[in-house]
Order: structure tokens, then C-alpha cells, then sequence
């Protein structure tokens, strides 16, 4: 059967836009305001070399207590299904504070991550990744959800950690 890859990160950072990029579909709810995708959503693809089924996830906010109470459910269910986990930054807004504390949340679940800079088009891809390296999730792979850079490769490379 088809591993399962889920998506996570903060609001906003481009998961669902990654979704549709993956599925090659516009079902996931893409928006310009944080946490619009409250459920988890089933997808499957194949942009690189293999097949692959996709979940979307509404996202941690990684603020105020660390996890956000509403989203952690549907998280915590998203990363015990995946066999692999592809964790968004946004390589715009840099490297914050929710994100090492959803790094380290990730972190429990000792599942493969492919950390993924993404919104990086236009941008020195060495240079957006080098803050994001204190992350402690090894290298960064910057990407572009929005215009495909790096997509395929991305996907690949997580898939080959499994
Ligand atoms: P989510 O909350 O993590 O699912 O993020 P969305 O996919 O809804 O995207 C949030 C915002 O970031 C939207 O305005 C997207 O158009 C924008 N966005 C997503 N990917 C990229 C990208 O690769 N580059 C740029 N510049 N913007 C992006
Ligand atoms: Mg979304």
C-alpha cells in the first residue's frame, strides 16, 4: 500500500497549498488568514518517482501554551497514521519561536521529517535554510508550494528517509 505522508506546520506556511501541488487538485482550502483547514485531508499523488497518499492538517499555531488545543487533535492523528512527515516553515517570515516548538513536538512522534522551507522562490535557497538548520531536523530542503520548486525532489527525499 501507499506510504502516508503528513503535512504540519504552522497556520499559513503553504501546507494546503503543498496538498493541491502534491494531488494536483484545489481541494484543500487555501487562504490568506491562518487555520481556515480544521480537518484532516486525504489526498493521493505522485509528482516524484512513487505513489504516495497525502494528509493535509489544519496546522499548530506553536504559540502561547505550544500546541494549540484545537488543532493538536487532529495533528497528534495526522502524524500517528503517517509513515513520514514533511514539516513547513515559512522561509519569508524566518525561523519563530512556534516552530521549534512544533519541531520538538514532531520530534516525539520518531517518524522520517523532511523539514521544507518553503515560499522560497526568488530566494538564495543556501541562505533561507541556514537558520532553520537549529531546528535539529537535519537539512532543509527549500521549496516553493506556490510555484513548484523543489516539489518533486521533496517529495522523493522523504520518501526516501522512510
Ligand atoms: P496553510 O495554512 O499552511 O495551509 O497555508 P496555505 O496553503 O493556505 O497558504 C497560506 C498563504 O501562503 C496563501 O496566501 C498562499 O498563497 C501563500 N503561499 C503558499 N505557498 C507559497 C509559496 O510557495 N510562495 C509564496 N510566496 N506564497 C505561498
Ligand atoms: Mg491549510
Amino acid at each position: 500500500s501507499k506510504p502516508v505522508i503528513a503535512l504540519v506546520g504552522r497556520p499559513n506556511v503553504g501546507k494546503s497549498t503543498l496538498f493541491n501541488r502534491l494531488t494536483r487538485t484545489r481541494d484543500a482550502i487555501v487562504a490568506d488568514y491562518p487555520g481556515l483547514t480544521r480537518d484532516r485531508q486525504y489526498g493521493t499523488g505522485r509528482v516524484g518517482k512513487e505513489p504516495y497518499i497525502v494528509v493535509d492538517t489544519g496546522g499548530l499555531s506553536g504559540e502561547t501554551d505550544g500546541v494549540d488545543p484545537l488543532m493538536a487533535g487532529q495533528v497528534r492523528a495526522a502524524l500517528d497514521e503517517a509513515d513520514a512527515v514533511l514539516f513547513l516553515v515559512d522561509g519569508r517570515q524566518g525561523l519563530i519561536p512556534g516552530d521549534e516548538v512544533i519541531a520538538n513536538y514532531v520530534r516525539q512522534f520518531d517518524k522520517p521529517v523532511q523539514l521544507l522551507v518553503n515560499k522560497a522562490e526568488g530566494y538564495d535557497h543556501d541562505i533561507a535554510n541556514s537558520e532553520f538548520f537549529r531546528l535539529g531536523l537535519g537539512e532543509p530542503m527549500a521549496i516553493s508550494s506556490a510555484h513548484g520548486d523543489n516539489v518533486a525532489a521533496a517529495i522523493d527525499k522523504v520518501l526516501e528517509l522512510m
